[in-house]
C-alpha cells in the first residue's frame, strides 16, 4: 500500500474512532422483518425501511422467482445499449400510472437516481435551492450538477422566498430549482409542498420532490405529492423502490419530454447496468399490490399510531412527526447512544441518530413501527422502552 494511503487511512480511522462517528455494522441472521436475530439474539426491528413488509412478501417472491426462471439473474448490460427488458418498460409505465404522470424513468437506486437526474438539467449556469435537511443523495447529486447550490432554512418558505426573488433578480441563473425531501426521514415531518408550489409559481422555479419516505406510505399510499394534490404542479417526482416497495431502485416520474431528456442524459442510465429482472419483476409485482389495495398503508398508519401513542403515555418527547416515522428525543448525544446500547440489550433494535446527522444536542431514537409489526410486538418494545427510560431518563 502507497505510504500515504497507510497513513491516510490510520489517522482518519482513528480520528472517527475517537469522536464516536465510526459505524459498526450490525449482520442480521436471516430476514429482515419485523422481528430479526442478530449474534443469536432475539430483537423486535425497528429500524427497518420496508416500511409495508414487501421485502419479504410472498407474492413479490414468486413474482422474483418466476423472473429469474424466465430472464436469467442479469439484465446483461446498461439501458441503452441492450439491457433494456420488456419488464423495465412495463415497471415504467407502472411507475407512471401509480404516481399520475405521463412517463417515468427507473435507475439502479434511489442514490444513483438522485445523482442522475440533478445533474441531467442543472449545470454551472443554474441555481438550486435546497432544503437544509436533504437527503445526502440530493446534496451530492446537486454538488455533481456543479450549480450554484443555496440551502434554505428548513421548511422556512419565508426563508425559500427571498432566496428564490434573489436568485430570480439576480438575473444570474439559467434555470432555478428548489428541491426537497418530501417526507424528512429523521423527523418524519413533511414538506411544505402547496407553498414551494405557490413559490415556484411565482419565480418559474422547477421543482423536485424525492419522495423516497413518502411513496407507500403519504396519500393514500402513492405518495406525498398525490397527499397534497399537486401531480400536475411538481416536475420531478423522485422516489425509491427500497423502501416501502421492499426491493431495489429509484425512479422519477414527470412529463414525458423530461422522462425522455433523463433517458438520453443521465449518467447511470447510460453508463451502468440495469436493474436484474428479478427485482424489476418483483417492483411490478408490489406495485401492482399497492395500486390494488390501500390495506397494508392502513395497517403501518395503524401502527405508527398506536406505537407514538404508547411512547407518549409514557411521557417520552416524540417530536413532530406527520408520518409513522417515530423518533424518540433523548438530547444528548451520549445519553442517546447509551440508551440505544440498553433497548438493544433489552431486545429491541433501534438505532441511535445523532450529530451531525441531526443539529447538535437533539439525538434521537429513530423509530420505524410497520405494517408487518403485531401489537404484541409493538407491547413488547413499549414496555422495553419504559423500563430504559425509567433507568436512564427517570421517566
Ligand atoms: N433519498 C432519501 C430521502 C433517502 O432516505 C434515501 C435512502 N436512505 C435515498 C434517497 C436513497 O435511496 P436508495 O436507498 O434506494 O438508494
Amino acid at each position: 500500500m502507497a505510504k500515504a494511503l497507510d497513513s491516510f487511512l490510520e489517522e482518519n480511522l482513528k480520528l472517527l474512532k475517537d469522536q464516536g462517528l465510526y459505524n459498526e455494522i450490525d449482520v442480521i441472521d436471516g430476514a429482515n422483518g419485523p422481528v430479526i436475530e442478530i449474534s443469536g439474539k432475539r430483537l423486535i426491528n425497528l429500524s427497518s425501511n420496508n416500511y409495508l413488509g414487501l421485502a419479504t412478501n410472498p407474492l413479490l417472491k414468486e413474482a422474483a422467482k418466476r423472473a429469474v426462471d424466465q430472464y436469467g439473474v442479469g439484465a446483461g448490460a446498461v439501458r441503452t445499449i441492450n439491457g433494456t427488458l420488456d419488464l423495465h418498460q412495463q415497471l415504467e409505465e407502472k411507475i407512471a400510472e401509480f404516481k399520475g404522470t405521463e412517463a417515468a424513468i427507473s435507475y439502479q437506486s434511489g442514490f444513483n437516481c438522485n445523482m442522475a437526474a440533478i445533474s441531467a438539467v442543472m449545470g454551472k449556469d443554474d441555481c438550486i435551492l435546497s432544503d437544509q435537511l436533504n437527503h445526502a443523495s440530493i446534496i451530492d447529486g446537486c454538488r455533481l450538477s456543479k450549480a450554484k447550490i443555496v440551502a434554505y432554512t428548513h421548511s422556512d418558505m419565508d426563508d425559500l422566498r427571498k432566496k428564490a426573488k434573489e436568485a430570480a433578480e439576480s438575473g444570474h441563473y439559467r434555470k432555478i430549482m428548489v428541491i426537497t425531501d418530501g417526507v424528512f426521514s429523521m423527523d418524519g415531518d413533511l414538506a411544505k409542498l402547496p407553498d414551494i408550489v405557490e413559490i415556484a409559481k411565482e419565480f418559474d422555479l422547477i421543482t423536485y420532490v424525492d419522495d423516497a419516505h413518502g411513496s407507500g406510505v403519504t396519500g393514500n399510499g402513492r405518495g406525498t405529492v398525490k397527499h397534497f394534490g399537486l401531480e400536475k404542479d411538481i416536475d420531478f417526482q423522485m422516489g425509491t423502490l427500497s423502501k416501502a416497495i421492499g426491493v431495489v431502485g429509484g425512479y422519477v416520474a414527470g412529463k414525458k419530454a423530461l422522462i425522455e431528456w433523463l433517458k438520453v442524459r443521465s449518467r447511470p442510465f447510460l453508463f451502468s447496468t440495469a436493474v436484474p429482472p428479478g427485482d424489476v419483476a418483483a417492483t411490478i409485482a408490489a406495485i401492482d399490490m399497492l395500486m390494488q389495495s390501500s390495506e397494508r398503508t392502513e395497517k403501518l398508519w395503524e401502527n405508527g399510531n398506536y406505537f407514538k401513542e404508547g411512547l407518549k403515555r409514557l411521557g417520552f418527547n416524540i417530536g413532530n412527526s406527520e408520518t409513522p416515522i417515530t423518533p424518540c428525543i433523548i438530547g444528548d448525544e451520549k445519553l442517546t447512544q447509551r440508551f440505544a446500547k440498553r433497548l438493544l440489550e433489552e431486545g429491541v433494535y433501534a438505532k441511535a441518530i445523532v450529530y451531525p446527522t441531526v443539529p447538535k444536542g437533539t439525538g434521537r431514537i429513530r423509530n420505524m413501527p410497520t405494517a408487518s409489526h403485531t401489537k404484541e410486538m409493538l407491547d413488547e418494545a413499549l414496555a422495553i422502552y419504559e423500563k430504559v427510560g425509567r433507568e436512564l431518563l427517570g421517566v
